[in-house]
């Protein structure tokens, strides 16, 4: 009887070391020791128990399992401190994730579903109570098993490729089932079966509060394929918020944004507020089996357009710049095809904002196309040579002269900056000017301008006292706080009599604060600098422009300028400028004469001055120097008869 109950007893003891065993794969390695000391005691007693079934039990045996079972004695009286933290950590980790903000599941493979073994308060919360422990998740949620925006394939399938790869997965989708808004899902594979989830709404980070558009967080989502992309910017945005105030601002961009709204739910796309005044509208490739043909890009911008044009609100209405990009874009290095997308419409966009003629569709839409790109990349080009300082080194000014039209005596010139960089060769201003002016580099320029010529008219002025030379500035630099300010010191320093210095302002009136740019005008007055109008009738704000502030000059750009009397318009136009000159009492004169023809029709007009390549093209200062110790009158007026 006793040696059969001492062979039940060993036998337990032999089985449960056992069972103890596979433990050592999930507990910490903490307690190993302790569990392996353990196992080997119930070991050692299932031997004793065995050597006392078969009457073999030994003193020698006896001191083994006393030895083992001291040994667990002293490892676990060592260990208190360590088991202690260990189950801390555990009711740590247990009311974290009974207190956590975010939804946590624990969920177990079954067939291909997921079985929910365990949930938090949050989970329960965030899926309106939908699951509870226990619950099969596609059985309660349906949704999980359809295709969910921006992934091609089912939630389900997503979650049970992280159980086959063992990889942990980041996922976010628009959820538009029992509860809809955006989620962001962790899912980690803990062992081939077991999955844990953690999961959060993230609506409100991906939507713009103000419009309710999508924001641009979007844009780095994995998205589906779009096949087009208007980029949108709004004209004059700064100028109606800085004016009429932030409130109208505001509700103007939300009235932009319910146009794009609308658009988009037309043509199946989303509406992005890419910030400030930007706004993109992104569709999908065009189904080949719609009912009717989809407008094409363009005349989708075009009715975007249209739609913005009606906006009116307290009185104030608004236009906008669109750039368009549709299909494969072969060019730019962007990984990503949305990238590239994103990245010709708004190329074509900066192409539209540049022309600003009129609210016109073909004024403000512009389509991308290659020439687009390269003319996009010659600019990044030259803004990173013009950004570095030593291109200054590569800088020098050409002068060219400015005649008394009947005489041809050099009455003055005009400062004209050359670049004739190393590595690109000559770069004319007329295209890296406009950069410089993009990218704010053109302040550093003017000045560097503005100290050259000054030191230049200095030496001048004392051989030619009545000599008067002019330097180009940007309309920008008049709303730059500091260019006044430098303006005002290099003149005072530079020696000169400052009424021979004279300020061509370009006519093409890009200014965004008017007032600011009329005080600027002013304060320049006040230094008594000459005030001159370049490139007359260019622009769209010409005559506004003179009728608001009196310029001493106005030279009329070269396109007006007639080679024959039968051009009728030209010279209506000339002669209606030189009326005006009389009454609101201006200089004129006509650029770019190249003929004798023009000068002597000029000339008829009352022009008094000109300048051109049939006086002189623009020439170094030492030429000019030569020409004016000499007192050179330029291609002399021929005899009259
Ligand atoms: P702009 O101020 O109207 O200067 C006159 C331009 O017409 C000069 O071109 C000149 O070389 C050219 N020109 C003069 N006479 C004739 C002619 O008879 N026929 C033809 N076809 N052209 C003639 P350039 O030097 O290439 O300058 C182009 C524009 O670049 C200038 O137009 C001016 O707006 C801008 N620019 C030049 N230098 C500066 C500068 O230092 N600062 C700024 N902000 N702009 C500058
Ligand atoms: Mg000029
Ligand atoms: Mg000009």
């Amino acid at each position: 009887m006793e040696i059969a109950a001492n062979g039940a007893i060993a036998a337990a003891y032999f089985i449960i070391p056992l069972t103890l065993l596979p433990l050592l794969r999930t507990a910490k390695r903490e307690i190993w020791l302790n569990l392996l000391l353990a196992i080997g005691f119930i070991f050692s007693c299932g031997v004793g128990h065995t050597l006392s079934a078969l009457g073999l039990h030994s003193t020698p045996w006896h001191w083994v399992t006393a030895a083992v079972s001291w040994a667990a004695v002293v490892v676990l009286c060592r260990s208190q401190t360590r088991l202690r933290y260990l189950t801390e950590t555990f009711s740590l980790l247990e009311t974290t994730w009974e207190q956590a903000l975010t939804g946590n599941v624990l969920c177990e493979r079954a067939g291909d579903d997921l079985k929910v073994l365990r949930l938090n308060p949050a989970a329960a919360a965030i899926t309106q109570n939908l699951l509870a422990s226990g619950d099969r998740l596609c059985e309660k949620m349906p949704l999980h098993r359809q295709q969910v925006y921006p992934y091609e394939v089912p939630l389900i399938d997503l979650y049970l490729e992280a159980l086959e790869s063992g990889e942990s997965k980041r996922l976010e989708y628009q959820y538009k089932g029992e509860i809809s808004g955006w989620y962001m899902t962790l899912v980690t594979p803990l062992s081939p079966q077991l999955l844990y989830m953690t999961f959060a709404e993230v609506s409100g980070i991906i939507h713009d509060p103000l419009t309710g558009l999508y924001n641009r967080r979007i844009l780095e989502m994995e998205l589906e394929h779009w096949d087009v992309c208007l980029f949108l910017d709004l004209d004059r945005f700064k100028l109606i918020n800085d004016q009429r105030g932030h409130f109208l601002g505001d509700a103007l961009l939300k009235a932009v944004a319910t146009v794009l709204q609308d658009q988009a739910q037309n043509h199946d796309g989303i509406a992005v507020r890419n910030g400030g005044d930007e706004f993109l509208l992104l569709l999908p490739a065009a189904a080949a089996d719609a009912a009717e043909p989809r407008p094409t890009p363009a005349a989708i911008a075009a009715s975007v357009l249209a739609d913005i044009l009606l906006i009116e609100i307290e009185g104030a209405s608004i236009s906008a710049s669109i750039g368009v990009a549709s299909g494969v874009i072969h060019a730019f290095q962007e990984d990503a095809p949305i990238n590239r997308l994103l990245q010709a419409a708004e190329t074509a966009l900066r192409e539209a904002k540049r022309n600003r003629r009129s609210n016109l569709p073909q004024h403000r839409i512009q389509v991308w196309n290659t020439a687009l790109a390269w003319r996009r990349l010659r600019q990044i080009t030259l803004e990173a040579y013009l950004a570095q300082r030593s291109s200054e080194l590569e800088f020098w000014l050409a002068y060219q002269p400015i005649c008394h039209m009947e005489t041809g005596a050099i009455v003055g010139a005009e400062a004209l900056i050359r670049w004739d960089s190393a590595r690109l060769g000559r770069v004319s201003p007329s295209e890296f000017i406009p950069v410089a002016e993009a990218t704010g580099l053109v302040h550093r320029i003017s000045d560097w301008v503005l100290c050259h010529a000054l030191e230049q008219l200095a030496q001048w002025q004392e051989v030619a006292p009545q000599f008067n030379l002019s330097i180009n500035i940007s309309p920008l630099e008049l709303e730059d706080d500091d260019f006044l300010d430098r303006i005002t010191q290099r003149v005072a320093g530079a020696g000169i009599a400052s009424n021979h210095f004279g300020i061509e302002i370009t006519e093409r009136g890009i200014y965004n604060n008017l007032e600011r740019y009329l005080q600027s005008l002013q304060d320049l007055r006040d230094m008594s600098l000459r005030l001159k109008v370049d490139d007359f009738g260019m622009g769209q704000s010409g005559l506004a422009q003179l009728l608001q502030f009196r310029f001493d000059e106005v030279k009329v750009d070269r396109y007006f300028i007639p080679t024959s009397a039968q051009n009728l318009e030209k010279v209506a136009i000339c002669r209606a400028i030189a009326n005006l000159s009389q009454g609101i009492n201006f200089d004129l004169v006509a650029e770019g004469i190249e003929q004798s023809s023009q000068r002597d029709l000029m000339l008829g007009l009352n022009y008094n001055y000109g300048q051109g390549y049939l006086f002189a093209r623009p020439m170094t200062a030492p030429n000019l120097t030569t020409l004016l110790q000499a007192g050179t009158s330029l291609s002399p007026q021929p005899p009259r008869d």
